[in-house]
């Protein structure tokens, strides 16, 4: 079972063609390229177990289909424009969603009726391989605002389509190795630097020194662009927090609120998969940075340095996906998301169902997070006769980037992230471990403090920076000038008490809740929608200051029973230096080198000490380039062999491989 890819040159070719039978076919495809998972239905592999079934093939592709000589022989989604799929418009408003699309503009009017709107400055609902787009002009400042607004407030910056890598070079600097990743049959969303005379309009990427590019990943796609004649933004098809729309009478209600227009097409779609997402490396790696794996990635498998009985690993409950296994192979799904949507929760369910069926395994073990909460372990702990076994969540992190690396021996690892649930029943996620596939041994972390209001802490970053003044300042925590105007001085009071009093405040080593409390003190975010954009703004900033900027503050690196990384130090160096009117960009550039050199120093210093050769960077935290090149630089100074998450990414979607790497270790010994 394949994932799916975007066209080749000789079905492009055919398409461009007007003396060709597919000229102009938005569903062209052969054995070469195509659609493939987001299709199938089940195995074996054929037409019937497709969304295609419901289409004949007529003659002529039949004739293709059956001639073991033709490029699409054997291509079950064969078609043309006489037996196959075929193209709608609806315009929102002016039909009601149970009529399908009677009597609406069909084929290549409905194409036209798409294209006029979008130069037109509209908002069109897209049809993509895995699920539903939004599009509008990338260059049209009224669209993108407008765009921004329907799908309710949302802060994540929209991806671009270009037409190819000519036009997607006018948006961002592209390395040969990204060109290659661009162009390639994956087709992944780019992160790479914003090009200065990118002409896109401000709404798409707000204060984001990077834009997210991808080139058509479909036919229609291609023909869309060629049309349009412009950039367009693809942004995911729903309201922020939203799966993705994927069935069509589900996007005609969620999107027709957002979308003027739905062009949509006959051919189901049978799993939801978003598109991936990648980011360079810079200097750090040829290889890029996964952020997400899904589209055009899962569900190709990937190997597992030992034996496996049949598997399945339910991973973690944000940015999640599962993996079942067996023998030395591990399939990890496309990216599932955030389990506590209902809907998310449900394709969750449906998607584990569908993969133990592709790759006909039946789980004899099931893996799981510590935490009793996250759904995925409440899924787990409901399957009937398995053997269960319980991860812990940064242990996961670290066997996911060593099983991938193919590495069975001990390595020492900094796992740096949002949270997890620690084995002392503590929030961990500044952790320093180490450990084999098989066991970790937590032997250091950062220092910790108080979460004020728990979940309450992750929406708003100004409580962490709270929290880190009165843990940094022995309670003195008054509302610092940086700061003022963006927080209520009375809230800040009552959060302070929570933080000295430890009121409803559990204890956590979270690095990443120390960005949020440093973007914080910044005045660059004080709250957030999702996690992790404060920190991602924080390193943005930070790529304003001069690139001479190697001043580090001072990050102590205590010995004691276990390494402890006293931050207490940088937060108070961060207060001094904006008091003294240092730009943000200066101390963001400081706080980043301080902890990349503390972290590179605490690994060496275990490394002596233990007696190991390998290092490991993981969790979401190194989601952070500045973070990862300096802190990987440095460590390979020091001689130590340095692995980093390359097929899978840092965040929680590895958790799920890492599982059914540490549960394999673990049950042969
Ligand atoms: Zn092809
Ligand atoms: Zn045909
Ligand atoms: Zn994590």
């Amino acid at each position: 079972m394949s994932p799916d890819v975007a066209p080749c040159e000789d079905c492009l070719a055919e398409l461009f063609d007007p003396g060709d039978r597919r000229h102009r076919y938005p569903f062209i495809n052969c054995t070469n390229c195509g659609p493939r998972f987001t299709i199938v239905r089940g195995v074996p592999y054929d037409r019937a177990r497709t969304t295609m079934s419901a289409f004949e093939m007529c003659s002529a592709c039949r004739a293709e289909y059956e001639d073991p000589a033709n490029r699409r022989f054997h291509a079950q989604p064969n078609a043309c424009p006489k037996c196959g799929p075929t193209m709608r418009l609806i315009v929102c408003g002016e039909h009601d969603s149970t009529t399908q699309g009677e009597g609406t503009p069909a084929g290549e009017d409905a194409l036209a009726g798409a294209v006029a709107a979008l130069i037109a400055g509209r908002i069109v609902a897209v049809k993509g391989l895995g699920g539903y787009h939004l599009a509008c002009r990338a260059d049209n400042e009224r669209a993108v605002a407008e765009l921004r607004a329907r799908k309710r407030r949302e802060e994540k910056p929209f991806a671009l389509m270009a037409a190819d890598l000519v036009a997607a070079g006018a948006l961002v600097d592209l390395t040969p190795a990204e060109r290659r990743l661009m162009g390639g049959p994956e087709r992944p969303i780019v992160i790479a630097r914003r090009h200065p005379g990118a002409h896109v309009a401000e709404a798409v990427a707000p204060g984001s020194p990077d834009l997210g590019v991808m080139l058509p990943s479909t036919p229609l796609h291609h023909l869309l662009l060629a049309d349009a004649g412009a950039t367009l933004v693809m942004t995911s098809g729903n309201a922020s927090d939203e799966p993705i729309a994927y069935c069509d009478e589900e996007a005609l209600a969620r999107l027709g609120a957002i979308a003027d227009a739905v062009l949509m097409h006959d051919r189901p779609i049978e799993v939801r998969v978003d598109d991936s997402i990648v980011r360079s490396r810079g200097a750090c790696s040829e290889r890029p940075m996964m952020l997400r794996r899904s589209r055009g990635y899962a569900p190709r498998s990937l190997a597992l340095p030992l034996q496996a009985p049949p598997m399945l690993a339910c991973g973690a409950e944000l940015k999640s996906t599962f993996c079942v296994a067996s023998g030395s192979r591990a399939w990890v799904s496309h990216h599932i998301g955030d389990l506590r949507n209902w809907e998310t929760l449900r394709a969750f369910r449906e998607g584990i169902d569908h993969f133990q069926a592709l790759f006909a395994v039946a789980p004899e073990v099931v893996a799981h997070d510590l935490h009793p909460d996250y759904l995925s372990t409440g899924y787990a702990l409901a399957r009937e006769g398995v053997e269960l076994v319980r991860v812990q969540h940064h242990h996961a992190h670290l066997a996911a980037v060593l099983a991938e690396h193919g590495e069975r021996g001990r390595a020492i690892g900094a796992i740096y992230d949002g949270s997890g649930l620690g084995g002392d029943g503590t929030v961990w996620g500044g952790e320093l471990l180490l450990g084999d596939l098989a066991h970790a041994e937590r032997v250091g972390h950062l220092f910790p403090v108080r979460l004020p209001g728990g979940d309450a802490a992750v929406r708003e970053p100004w409580r962490m920076a709270c929290a880190w003044l009165v843990a940094a300042f022995d309670g003195e925590a008054p509302l610092p000038a940086s700061m003022r105007g963006r927080v209520d001085r009375e809230r800040w009071e009552q959060v302070a008490e929570m933080a000295r009093r430890g009121t409803s405040s559990p204890s956590t080593s979270s690095v990443g809740r120390l960005f949020d409390a440093v973007a914080a003190l910044c005045g660059i975010r004080t709250v957030v929608r999702d996690e992790g954009r404060a920190a991602i703004e924080l390193e943005a900033v930070a790529t304003c200051a001069p690139a001479s900027e190697r001043d580090a503050y001072p990050l102590p690196v205590i010995e004691e029973e276990l390494l402890q990384l006293d931050t207490r130090e940088t937060v108070r160096a961060v207060v001094d230096d904006l008091a003294a009117g240092v730009c943000p960009a200066v101390v963001s550039a400081r706080f980043h080198n301080g902890l990349a050199d503390a972290t590179a120093h605490a690994l060496s210093l275990l490394a002596r000490r233990e007696g190991v050769r390998t290092a490991v960077l993981s969790g979401g935290v190194f989601q952070n380039r500045l973070l990862l090149e300096r802190c990987a630089a440095m460590l390979a100074e020091t001689g130590l062999r340095v692995l980093i998450p390359c097929e899978l990414p840092p965040n929680d979607g590895a958790i799920s491989y890492g599982q059914a790497a540490v549960a394999a270790a673990q049950l042969r010994t």
